[in-house]
Parts: C-alpha cells; sequence; structure tokens
C-alpha cells in the first residue's frame, strides 16, 4: 500500500530497530510506495513511511531491491556531492563512498554480503543513514 511520506526531522532523526519477518507487510509497502514516487525518488528507507524498523528500499533503474537489517562493513574512494531527500527541501552536500560492502539480510532473512559502487552504492549508503536516523 503506498503510504504517506514523514517529514518531521524530529522522527526522522531517531535510530530505527531490527526488522524481523513481522516487518514484511511495511516492505511491501515501503516497495509501492517508492514505487508511486520512481519519478522523484530512487530509494527510500521505512522511517519515511512511518515504520522506524531497519528496512530499506532502492531502485537501481532497472529493479527495486529490499534489505533488512543492511550494514555497512567495508567503504572506500570517499567523495564529496550533493543529494537530496523526499523528506527534505532541497539538496545538500554530503560526503559518499565510491565502494562499500553490505552485510544485510533478504526477503527470506538470509545473510547475504555484497559490494556495490557508484550510484548504487549512493543511495544504499543515504538509505542506511536513514536507518541511523541521519539527515544529509
Ligand atoms: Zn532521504
Amino acid at each position: 500500500m503506498v503510504k504517506d511520506i514523514v517529514k518531521d526531522p524530529f522522527f526522522l532523526g531517531q535510530k530505527s530497530t531490527e526488522a524481523t519477518k513481522d516487518d514484511m507487510q511495511t516492505a511491501n509497502d515501503l516497495v509501492d510506495t517508492l514505487r508511486h514516487n520512481s519519478q522523484i525518488c530512487v530509494g527510500m528507507a521505512a522511517n519515511m513511511i512511518g515504520v522506524k524498523k531497519r528496512i530499506i528500499a532502492f531502485d537501481n533503474g532497472k529493479m527495486i531491491s529490499v534489505m533488512f537489517n543492511p550494514e555497512i562493513i567495508e567503504k572506500s574512494g570517499e567523495y564529496e556531492t550533493e543529494e537530496s531527500c523526499l523528506s527534505l527541501e532541497g539538496s545538500r552536500p554530503t560526503k559518499r563512498y565510491e565502494k562499500i560492502t553490505v552485510k544485510y539480510q533478504n526477503n527470506k532473512f538470509k545473510y547475504i554480503t555484497a559490494t556495490f559502487t557508484g550510484w548504487t552504492a549512493q543511495i544504499i549508503q543515504h538509505e542506511i543513514d536513514h536507518c541511523n536516523g541521519i539527515l544529509i
């Protein structure tokens, strides 16, 4: 179900807690909401639809992927960039890494470790920040 986007900085500034199999509906809502906003948004975290659980969804231009409890375990190639966010006005400068290795659980809650670069890596970093209560 498509949900409203949370824009309250106090709510978004709080850390999300671990997601479990009980949060599958939230993941589905997140994908529906991302798809609904696909013209203006490439990734979302669950707290942006009002659920403080560590779930992200992102669109790499080909397909939408979901990660439960994602965590960056390795990063390299720091650079400065500018980003915008569906929950905020305008764009803001931020620091990102060109290459990241992420440990997460898939929709069967199996642990996966994968490396991402470039644009996809940037989206994932932005959304994991949301899980940690960090806004750009
Ligand atoms: Zn954002």
